[in-house]
């Protein structure tokens, strides 16, 4: 309990950061706000963008094709991918006091169990059985029944065509998968990839970026030939990845065991693509964003669990402290089934013609750009005399601060002028800031990450020579111009060793 306690506090804290500097903040807060959504403040609009550009810089290769698709999509795209269907969360609501609940999370709440996959006939009679009252007010619940997580629209000024805000970006690829082959002359193994907004209209958000309504994905959609993968995966044979596999899950056990990729093709990963990207996914996690290897794990997905038209998705898992294991990333071996679907409901051959005719099969990694910025914000968030995130430099909202260490007028110029020359260098990665005194410029700079700061003095009026400050370690060194340049582009270099 106690270390429970503890822990909820960092959640808490990380959230009083990020609203005291604008990080990240409750949309219409003036409002009164509303559940599941989030505004980024230039601070936290930084450190996603700098994720994403050291994602795109990792991940995309030489055969991947960027698509920026429509947020909104008409009803028969998601008919034919079944979502309309199927894209549903089992709720029950209290009749009493009205409250809804999801009733697969309140059943493995209650009892401890793992519900995931059950049918609603099968949550319905464990509710009965168990005896689940309203937790709130103890009165009884209403029958389970299925909810529809997708944001429906309307379309042009008769709102006569029904649309949907897409719950996925994968779509959208889906359906310009024919124009992107062809106009982008591809051959097969290749990928189409997007970054993007989802919607979903999730029950209960909470746990901050855990569960949002709106929120940022970076899907791949690698196609290929399921019979000749041609995939470059021995490179990354002998690396060795932490799984969660089902037996232990069957246990109920939360033993993870390090597999090397070789050993897992085959057997339970059905497609060296797969592989591929688990592969990439651990070293980009520990190696790039450096989060701890004892928080990562791949879970492969029960088969109740599992859509029925993949041939089998691991999540890599974060462990969130106090919050526990999620999902940060989806791996699915999506088959042919989103292309053949498509093909059949919109009447569009999507077959191609390499050396036969046939659907390529895809798998699919789904990162969740907001669980990886909080996972980012667990990880680095440290405490001294003020807290502070120990980001590394290349996420890091600025690379530098410059300060003047008085504000006597010939020292302000001159930092004035050092952050200029830092500016041609680094852009707009620099800040300069003289509003307050040292000690409280260097507090509120480590808070937000800020790996460097540059202190400009007396000294420095007479040979130019400052302190650069580190931010983890608080140590000072008296450098000049040339010198710090070195130590900062030093800091910005990321060294991959794919043996792990
Ligand atoms: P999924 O398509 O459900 O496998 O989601 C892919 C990724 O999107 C997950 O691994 C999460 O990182 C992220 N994600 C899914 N749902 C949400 C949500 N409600 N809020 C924030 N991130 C989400």
């Amino acid at each position: 309990m106690l270390i429970v306690i503890k822990i909820m506090e960092s959640l808490e804290k990380i959230i009083n950061i990020c609203l005291r500097r604008g990080i990240i903040f409750p949309t219409a807060e003036i409002y009164g706000s509303i559940s599941g959504f989030y505004e980024f403040g230039e601070i936290g609009k930084r450190i996603k963008d700098k994720l994403i550009k050291i994602w795109k810089d990792f991940f995309v290769e030489e055969n991947f094709v960027e698509i920026e698709g429509s947020i909104i999509l008409p009803k028969d795209v998601l008919d034919a991918s079944g979502h309309t269907k199927s894209f549903v969360d089992p709720i029950t609501k209290c009749k009493k006091c009205q409250t809804i609940y999801r009733a697969d999370n309140l059943i493995e709440e209650k009892l401890n169990i793992k519900v995931e996959g059950k049918s609603i006939e099968e949550l319905n009679k464990i509710i009965k059985e168990k005896n689940i009252k309203c937790p709130k007010c103890g009165n009884e619940l209403e029958d389970v029944r299925e909810f529809n997580l997708m944001f429906k629209t309307s379309v042009g000024p008769l709102a006569k065509e029904e649309a949907y805000l897409r719950p996925e970006t994968a779509q959208n690829i889906f359906i310009s998968f024919k124009r992107i082959y062809k106009a982008y002359r591809k051959k097969l193994p290749f990928a189409i990839y997007q970054i993007g907004y989802s919607f979903r209209n999730e029950i209960s958000p909470r746990q901050f970026l855990i569960r949002l309504r709106f929120f940022t994905q970076a899907e791949i959609e690698m196609f290929f030939n399921p019979e000749n993968e041609n995939c470059p995966i021995e490179k990354y044979l002998e690396l060795e990845i932490p799984v969660l596999t089902r037996e232990e899950q069957r246990k109920g056990s939360n033993e993870i065991k390090w597999f090397k990729i070789k050993d897992l093709i085959g057997n339970v990963i059905k497609s060296k693509w797969q592989a591929y990207f688990l592969a990439k996914e651990f070293i980009f996690f520990t190696q790039v964003l450096k989060l701890s290897k004892d928080r990562l794990r791949f879970r492969h997905v029960l088969e109740e669990e599992t859509p029925f038209y993949s041939a089998g998705n691991f999540d890599l898992e974060y462990y969130f402290e106090g919050i526990g294991w999620k999902e940060i990333v989806g791996n699915a071996y999506r088959s042919d089934y989103d292309l053949s679907t498509h093909s059949k409901h919109s009447k569009e051959d999507l077959s191609i013609q390499e050396e036969k005719k046939f659907i390529p099969h895809v798998v699919e990694p789904s990162f969740g750009i907001e669980r990886i910025i909080l996972a980012l914000f667990f990880e680095n968030y440290r405490e001294r005399e003020w807290s502070y995130f120990s980001f590394p430099p290349y996420l890091s909202p600025y690379l530098v601060a410059v300060f003047p260490l008085v504000k006597k007028k010939e020292i302000i110029e001159k930092a004035e002028e050092t952050y200029k020359k830092f500016k041609e260098i680094f852009g707009r990665d620099i800040i300069f800031d003289s509003s307050d005194s040292i000690g409280k410029l260097y507090a509120r700079a480590d808070e937000i990450g800020i790996p460097f700061a540059i202190t400009i003095d007396y000294q420095t009026l007479k040979d130019n020579t400052f302190t650069i400050r580190y931010r983890d370690d608080k140590k000072q060194e008296r450098v000049n111009f040339e010198e710090s340049v070195k130590i900062i582009e030093n800091s910005l270099k990321i060294d991959v060793d794919i043996k792990g």
